[in-house]
């Protein structure tokens, strides 16, 4: 799927938390059949007719073009999903990531890949599965908004700014997500019991 899509739609998708595998390949179906198999398939995006406002072509399950409004898969796609939430972090770069997949191992893999705060040494140090992942994590990332940083990324051969990093300590970025997760039911995946060398000032 991620040849069939432009750089800038992977950009888009990447932005709501997605990937090329989210992606339903439904150009040569009929509505009432995509409609139907997208759902089997168990996809949040099709890939579809260009629409009349701009000429994009991702839509939402309905139909609507998702890159027109970018809160129809606000609120149908990634907020709805059970995924995992991260704090990821960096000793080289010394910062904390913090952030949403469904595949922990493989989204390591990637934001190493990606260089993500110009390091490769990232490491997920506490993960939860936990329903509406994508909405908790804007909570807690607007929590931890005064230590936000401005640094970029290469993606797909474009640089990207990364809005998911911060420079602080390990335990701020703990109480920002034990405040937001607090009385959730969710299931905890990755949790170090010695997250000392990331109490970064
Ligand atoms: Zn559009």
């Amino acid at each position: 799927m991620e040849y069939e899509l432009t750089t800038e739609e992977l950009a888009f998708l990447r932005s709501q938390g997605l990937g090329p595998d989210d992606v339903f390949d439904a150009r040569w179906m009929s509505q009432a059949r995509w409609f139907r198999e997208i759902k089997e398939a168990g996809k949040t995006v099709a890939l579809g007719n260009p629409c009349r406002k701009a000429g994009h072509r991702l839509r939402s399950r309905k139909g609507h073009c998702v890159q027109c409004d970018t809160k129809i898969l606000a609120f149908a796609g990634r907020y709805d999903l059970k995924q995992y939430l991260y704090v990821a972090g960096s000793l080289s770069a010394r910062l904390i990531k913090i952030g949403v997949c469904k595949d922990l191992l493989q989204r390591i893999r990637q934001i190493c890949a990606e260089r993500h705060g110009d390091a490769r040494d990232w490491e997920v140090i506490y993960a939860v599965e936990i329903d509406r992942a994508g909405e908790i994590e804007d909570r807690i990332l607007s929590r931890l908004g005064r230590y936000a940083i401005d640094s970029h990324y290469w993606k797909n051969g474009f640089l990207q700014q990364s809005i998911e990093l911060r420079r602080c300590s390990i335990s701020h970025a703990m109480e920002a997500m034990t405040a937001e997760i607090d009385g959730k039911e969710c299931y905890l995946a990755i949790n170090w019991r010695d997250k000392s060398a990331y109490e970064f000032k």
